[in-house]
């Protein structure tokens, strides 16, 4: 059982002392990490089975990565957009070639999932139209256009009014997506697995028929794979699994392993053109070093072969959670390495607090759901740590609940 010292909680004191209360008190003070683990100031260990929501693609102090951050740090940090290096070009068509973008695509590259997001926002105010159709429980980030096509009234309702023109439908229904799209559609925005809404996957044929939908009412498709792109989900692009060619995406999270970056990848010339220079903008977007730590990334994802891994360690953890057979577990959701597993009863949150005490980081993203979105370097082994632990950790919540 993990322990938390006195002085562990004077940091915790000066962090609420220094901080604008958004995210309320963190759990930890965490001090260094090494591949799937992570270690608090007093020493203690956990496999971190979040990896900073799907951020921390290869981990912790990856050399892949800290050798591509160090080398380029001392080369060139950052340039204006007047200019631009190396690793932008390259970091720009490595994300190309994943994407299968055709010809004529591009990248806008910014500092974070919002960002590209409101660039979204921004490309389809380009096509003359205003409105935008988004899902029930879809979370597309927290700046005020981004929040305005977050679904969650808990994240909207302090800042109203928010962008005009958004409708929200629900989710998974093919019919309420048509009756909705008309003819002021400028885009569709949807994420292929919702992440925050709680790991869940619209039913097989959704995307396709979001395809159709917008193609025939003259809007774009973007789908927001922050959360489940760069192989999180054993693809590059979650949409790539439906076979989909969307006309654009937003991507961040895992693309730097942990350096903040963000982009919008728009698909043929046509939306490409949509956004002309002058028409947006970033100081630290497409800055080398984030670039650098991209490249990295995703070379790395491709010479580890992670994107298989994805697959075969997901599907041990389905395997292994079902085995258990526990009452209290419903089952496991998601793809590849975006899971959750759900409960039987509302106590996730307790669930969380217990693992947490016996060195595992999961998130009780809903209720009755427990995230997982690990390093993709984590391994079956370490995975069944957990799973063996689970048991157990279930069994103190429901006492402690009862
Ligand atoms: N879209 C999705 C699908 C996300 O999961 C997130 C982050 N959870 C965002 C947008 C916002 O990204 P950021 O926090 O980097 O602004």
């Amino acid at each position: 059982m993990t322990e938390i010292s006195a002085s562990h909680q004077v940091l915790l004191e000066r962090y609420r002392a220094s901080h604008i209360g958004v995210f309320g008190l963190p759990g930890l003070v965490l001090a260094r990490g090494d591949g799937a683990y992570v270690w608090d100031v007093d020493g203690n260990r956990y496999l971190d089975l979040l990896g900073g929501i799907a951020v921390n693609a290869l981990g912790h102090g990856h050399p892949e990565l800290v050798g591509a951050i160090s080398k380029q740090a001392a080369e060139l940090v950052h340039v204006s957009n007047f200019f631009t290096t190396p690793a932008q070009i390259e970091a720009a068509e490595a994300v190309l070639r994943i994407a299968q973008a055709p010809q004529g695509s591009g990248v806008f590259f910014c500092n974070s999932g919002s960002e590209a997001v409101e660039t979204a926002i921004k490309l389809s105010r380009r096509t003359g139209r205003t409105g935008i159709v988004a899902v029930g429980g879809a979370f597309h980030g927290r700046t005020t256009g981004a929040v305005s096509l977050t679904h969650k009234e808990a994240y909207r309702a302090p800042f109203e009014p928010l962008l005009p023109g958004v409708l929200h439908v629900a989710p998974g229904d093919v019919e309420a997506l048509r009756a909705a799209v008309g003819p002021d559609t400028a885009m569709v925005l949807l994420e292929p697995i919702q992440g925050e809404a709680g790991v869940v996957a619209p039913p097989v044929g959704y995307l396709a028929a979001a395809r159709e939908i917008t193609r025939d009412a003259g809007a774009l498709l973007v789908l927001d794979e922050i959360q489940t792109g760069i192989g999180r989900t054993g693809a590059w692009f979650a949409h790539q699994l439906e076979g989909v060619v969307p006309d654009a995406i937003t991507i961040a999270k895992g693309l730097g392993g942990g350096v903040p970056i963000g982009g919008l990848v728009t698909f043929g010339p046509e939306v490409t053109g949509l956004l002309t220079a002058g028409q947006h903008g970033s100081t630290f977007g497409g800055n080398p070093l984030a670039c650098s730590a991209a490249l990295a990334v995703l070379a790395t994802i491709e010479s580890e072969g992670l994107l298989e891994h994805a697959v075969a360690a997901g599907d041990f953890l389905v395997d292994r959670v079902e085995a258990l057979a526990h009452p209290l577990v419903t089952g496991v959701r998601g793809a590849g390495l975006l899971r959750a597993i759900t409960l039987a009863q509302p106590i996730a949150p307790a669930v969380a607090r217990l693992a947490r005490s016996h060195g595992f980081i999961v998130n009780p993203v809903a209720a009755d759901a427990l995230r997982l979105a690990p390093p993709l370097v984590i391994t079956t082994d370490q995975l069944a740590t957990f799973v063996d632990a689970l048991p157990a950790i279930l069994d103190e919540a429901v006492k402690e609940s009862a």
